[in-house]
């Protein structure tokens, strides 16, 4: 069976998906099933597909690839299996198992699994955007051609949020410590990368990050592009392993369960969520932060909750400032509907699972939106845009550093 950690021996599909006691425990929680609810459109039935095609019972069909593909990989269902299923390994394994059942794939397809060409297409995105005319020319398009979801969803850069150009001079006595960039967020969440630098350096810490571009392999990862991700991978470690520190912090939770889960087996570098670093950092409480008296949304992405570090460190680095009042929006349904680049593939299903997200963010009447993942941060403020709101989507970094309190 495919190796999927890079190098790790791993349980065969078979007897992945034979831990499934169809319980039926996690439908409920699915976001695919809560649009459509058919078996084959839930984990249960997602598993009992791969069971079957695993064993060759079950002939390669469009709807079966469907029903597989439509799977965000948000992993709400892995989180309450009573029987412990690896959910995220079995949907890895089942589409590299499919990859060579694919016809061959389209340029447009192989550009939106490869982080760097999605880069280059973001950054002359952002630069057309600047002119106005790539929605316009977009508009010309085919209604459901995917170049056109792609002119329309790969955004302008974020706005970006004023941080403190100057923090005040603090001692680096802490040790060094790396920041991820990722690939997709080096371009669109600079201002979280300047933010995390901000606050990791007013606590004392050296910040370094990599002198190259760096992937954590998610997008080839969950393509079942398995070979190509640990490629990525290989390259990610030796960059922050150059770095010269033992702790890597990655911003953005779409990318942290990929790094630090299959990305770099073996290795001693340690991966590590910058939220729940910052709040456990023992001079944090030292921290003082300008009034906010706004009402502030909190989406709360599928990753953090999932693979990252949950919402408790997050609720706790946001208290910090004061007059805040806090929203979390709801769980469900759990995803966005961005997922990687689900939201360019799947759009009927990404866009009726944002606009649910949009309509709860509605009712909150709130006046701003954060959310720890750049994926979800870059669809949420497009739909936000096409509803006419101008209203800032920001990491939580960005927002702690903006009211930071920097002494003379
Ligand atoms: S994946 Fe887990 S919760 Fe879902 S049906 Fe199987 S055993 Fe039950
Ligand atoms: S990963 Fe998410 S979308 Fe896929 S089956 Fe599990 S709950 Fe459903």
């Amino acid at each position: 069976m495919a190796d999927t950690t890079h190098g790790q021996p791993v349980k065969s599909l078979a007897a992945l998906t034979d831990q499934c006691v169809m319980c039926g425990l996690c439908l409920p929680h699915c976001p695919t099933y809560g649009l459509d609810p058919h078996e084959a459109e839930s984990p249960r039935g997602r598993i009992a597909l791969a069971r079957r095609l695993a064993s060759g019972q079950l002939p390669v069909t469009a709807a079966t690839l469907a029903h597989l593909d439509h799977c965000l990989g948000c992993l709400a269902c892995e989180a309450v299996c009573p029987s412990h299923v690896e959910y995220e390994e079995i949907i890895i394994q089942t589409r590299a198992l499919l990859r060579p059942s694919r016809p061959p794939r389209g340029r447009l397809s192989r550009w939106l699994a490869d982080p760097a060409i999605l880069v280059r297409l973001a950054r002359l995105g952002s630069a057309v955007r600047a002119g106005y005319w790539l929605p316009t020319v977009a508009r010309w398009l085919p209604g459901s051609s995917r170049l056109r979801r792609l002119a329309t969803e790969i955004p302008g850069t974020p706005a970006h949020v004023s941080v403190p150009p100057r923090p005040a001079p603090v001692t680096a006595d802490r040790g060094r410590v790396i920041l991820f960039p990722g690939c997709v967020a080096s371009v669109f969440d600079r201002d979280t990368l300047d933010a995390a630098r901000i606050l990791l350096g007013a606590l004392g810490h050296e910040v370094a990050m990599p002198t190259v571009p760096v992937c954590c392999g998610a997008l080839a990862l969950h393509a079942g592009e398995v070979e190509a991700a640990a490629r990525s991978a290989q390259a990610t470690h030796s960059a922050l392993r150059a770095c010269d520190a033992e702790t890597a912090l990655v911003c953005s939770s779409g990318c942290l369960g990929s790094l630090r889960d299959h990305g770099m087996p073996g290795s001693t570098l340690r991966i590590d969520d910058v939220l729940a670093f910052l709040a456990a950092d023992v001079r944090w409480p030292q921290l003082r932060f300008k009034t906010l008296t706004q009402r502030v949304a909190v989406h709360l992405p599928c990753t953090q909750m999932h693979v990252g570090s949950g919402k408790q460190p997050l609720l706790q680095l946001l208290a910090s400032i004061p007059g805040l009042q806090l929203l979390v929006l709801p769980n469900q349904p759990g995803c966005c509907g961005a997922a990687g680049n689900y939201f360019i593939e799947q759009a009927d299903h990404a866009d009726r699972l944002r606009a649910e997200k949009l309509d709860q963010f509605g009712r909150q009447s709130a006046d701003l939106l954060l959310t720890t993942n750049i994926g979800c941060r870059i669809f949420l403020g497009n739909g936000l845009r096409q509803r006419g709101a101008r209203m800032a989507v920001l990491h939580p970094l960005a927002l702690l550093a903006r009211q930071l309190e920097t002494q003379a």
